[in-house]
């Protein structure tokens, strides 16, 4: 049971949703934009957060696009992990986002949801982070289009009002070399101990992690370390792993120290693999 009421919205517009969450949050109801619902309707539950309206954004046609253009796979916010898995147009973000929940949570679970959400894994911004992916921003103030790195840096940063659309990511990022590797504790399914994913593009390799630190993140200073010519795997991921931006996790999950002990074993061997297969 939901221990609060709250007004329900479904907007068909990107303006009425946005013109709705101004006149809402005139009204002091604190509005929320709602996709899968999945994280509104626990956290509503254990009182964690409140609102007294909702605005459903599944009825605004750009949010439920998915589309593979001639320059650009469109992805509204509001499609579903397993519609975005089922497709496969995406096969890393695929394979990231199969790790996530359970099969039924993630007929649930949304693109937006996930990567706006509170929960901070937000592993599936990991492969849009990687392959420079830009993020369609609907509100007040209009449509605006920022490349993920500068919409995402750590959470979603987003303007009163506004809420993510689509996400672009250019096709010739689609078909190349990846790898993504989810470390839990224990289950099969759960949040990550650690969560890598890894793209080759033009010979550079990419990396993006989730579970390490308190927010998902893709470092440049970290990649840099690891495309070093000098140097062998080993010394280069030492060198690397001095760049990780933030104090490692230290939880329940796993110590700080174990973390960066599979961090570094995981990474080893995606490296390990895809430069054996650079030599053959
Ligand atoms: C059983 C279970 C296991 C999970 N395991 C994992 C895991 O291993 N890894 C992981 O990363 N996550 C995991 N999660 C977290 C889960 O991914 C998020 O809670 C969920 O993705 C929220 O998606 P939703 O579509 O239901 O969002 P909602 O509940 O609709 O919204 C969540 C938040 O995002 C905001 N929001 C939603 N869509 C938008 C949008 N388009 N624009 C702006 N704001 C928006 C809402 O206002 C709200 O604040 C798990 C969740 C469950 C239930």
């Amino acid at each position: 049971m939901i221990p609060v009421d709250f007004d329900y919205y479904k907007p068909e517009s990107i303006e009425e949703a946005a013109r709705l969450h101004e006149q809402l949050d005139r009204q002091k109801m604190l509005p929320l934009y709602y996709s899968g619902g999945t994280e509104i309707i626990t956290l509503l539950r254990l009182d964690l957060i409140q609102t007294k309206a909702v605005i459903d954004i599944k009825a605004i046609h750009e949010c439920r696009e998915h589309i593979l253009g001639e320059d650009y796979l469109v992805l509204g916010s509001s499609l579903t992990l397993t519609q975005i898995e089922e497709r496969n147009a995406f096969p890393l973000l695929t394979s990231v986002s199969k790790e996530i929940a359970d099969h039924t949570a993630r007929n649930k679970i949304t693109l937006g949801g996930n990567i706006c959400g509170e929960i901070f894994y937000r592993e599936a911004v990991l492969p849009l982070l990687l392959t420079d992916s830009l993020f369609v921003i609907g509100g007040p103030q209009g449509v605006k289009i920022l490349p993920a790195h500068e919409a995402f840096q750590q959470t979603m940063q987003l303007g009163r009002g506004e809420f993510l659309i689509q996400t672009l990511t250019r096709k010739d990022f689609l078909g190349m070399p990846y790898m993504s590797v989810k470390i839990r504790q224990q289950w099969e399914t759960g949040y990550p101990l650690v969560t890598i994913a890894a793209l080759k593009a033009k010979g550079e390799i990419r990396a993006a992690f989730s579970g390490l630190c308190s927010f998902p993140f893709r470092s440049k200073r970290m990649e840099d370390e690891l495309n070093r010519k000098d140097g062998t795997l080993d010394v280069r991921m030492d060198r690397a792993l001095r760049h990780i931006p933030a104090p490692v996790l230290n939880d329940i999950e796993g110590s700080a120290e174990y973390r960066l002990f599979v961090l570094k074993n995981t990474l080893t061997d995606i490296l390990t693999v895809w430069e054996v297969e650079q030599n053959a």
